[in-house]
């Protein structure tokens, strides 16, 4: 049975459940919600508006078809199931497409606030990326080859895969290609010893590989197994996210699984996870475990998509957290990194409450 849940419920409960949670913090008006020193530089981008995000939901953005080996009960959509895929020889990145990408690169350069515009390249879908390999290298030379320099500075790539592809020769190629992150889906595989083995070796070659894997209810123990192990392994991050329902298969297959399910409205519906995720907080906390957590919820991406848009951040110039600040302007290249100076900038865009307030007023 599908329950909607009131949106003034689901942040009642979504706060009730925070506020037990001793250790919890917050960053960017409330949004980011996490434990642990900070979260992945590669989440970074949900949160503040002077970041630009260059996606690809393989394959279907590159004209190919959707492949998984994988089959999850909460896969965003329906996609094809096969155990080996191999991107056709001839495929190549067309320079139409190329073209919209510097076009719009620069023009999203054109709309910097704080003098650090920050891109991602992140490589994604209703898919195991890996299984794209050939595709993400040439996109991967263009970004690094064109678009790092035209932005002035080293963007942050991200892959995501459910781990069970993640060899040492892909993990390799990923290294060689410039991957700074790569996030694991245990969850796909049941949590498979073969992903934690994979997981073992991507951590000597990546400078950060963080576990993404949503809070569904039946991994629950599989949950908490895992949170020593990766702790074990070296996982710097956990990002636990609540399951976002895209379509109506994808609803009636959850719905068949787990019989009951609780919905709110965010950007996205969002399936209710009764508190797993400040549970697995709780645990992480309790053991002492040194990896962050971030409960990316559905709120997170309801700031990330009015954040694109227009935002306070927007008006107020500069007010991100110092630490967030300084890892963008780490990765300026460079030749521009004279130009720069962080503690000017974000000084130079100090408002005062008036200034603000004033503000706010002529942007309402
Ligand atoms: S691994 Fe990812 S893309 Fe594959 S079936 Fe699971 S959720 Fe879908």
């Amino acid at each position: 049975m599908i329950r909607i849940i009131p949106i003034q419920t689901a942040y009642k409960t979504k706060i009730e459940r925070q506020e037990k949670l001793s250790g919890l913090k917050f960053k960017c008006h409330g949004s980011c919600a996490f434990i642990g020193e900070d979260v992945s530089p590669g989440c970074y981008e949900c949160f503040h508006s002077d970041a630009y995000c260059c996606g690809f939901m393989l394959g279907r953005d590159v004209g190919l078809p959707d492949v998984c080996n994988k089959n999850c009960v909460y896969c965003f959509k329906p996609h094809l199931v096969q155990q080996n895929y191999a991107v056709p020889s001839g495929w190549r990145v067309q320079d139409v497409g190329k073209d919209a990408a510097r076009k719009f690169l620069i023009a999203e350069k054109d709309k910097i606030t704080t003098h650090c515009k920050m891109q991602y390249y992140q490589f994604t879908g209703f898919c195991e990326p890996l299984f794209y390999l050939p595709v993400i290298e040439q996109w991967m030379r263009f970004f690094r080859e064109e678009i790092d320099p035209l932005m002035g500075t080293k963007g942050w790539a991200k892959i995501y895969t459910n781990g069970t592809l993640l060899h040492l020769d892909n993990i390799l190629k990923l290294k060689d290609m410039g991957f700074d992150e790569v996030r694991i889906h245990p969850g796909a595989s049941n949590f498979s010893k073969e992903v934690y083995d994979n997981m073992r070796l991507a951590v000597k070659h990546i400078p950060t590989v963080t576990v993404e894997t949503p809070s569904w209810p039946p991994h629950r123990n599989k949950l908490f197994e895992m949170l020593p192990i990766i702790e074990d392994i070296g996982v710097k991050h956990l990002d636990i996210c609540q399951i976002e329902i895209y379509s109506a298969e994808q609803l009636e297959k959850i719905v068949k699984t787990v019989g009951d399910v609780e919905l709110y409205q965010a950007f996205y519906p969002m399936m209710d996870d009764g508190g797993l995720v400040e549970d697995i907080m709780r645990e992480v906390l309790d053991k002492g475990y040194s990896y962050s957590v971030i409960d990316c919820n559905g709120f997170v991406k309801q700031s990330k998509n009015a954040l694109t848009g227009n935002s306070y951040w927007s008006v107020l110039a500069g007010k991100y957290p110092p630490e967030w600040e300084k890892q963008r302007h780490d990765r300026r290249l460079k030749c521009d990194r004279n130009e720069i100076n962080p503690e000017k900038s974000s000084e130079e865009s100090r408002y005062s409450v008036d200034d603000i307030v004033s503000l706010l007023k002529e942007n309402a």
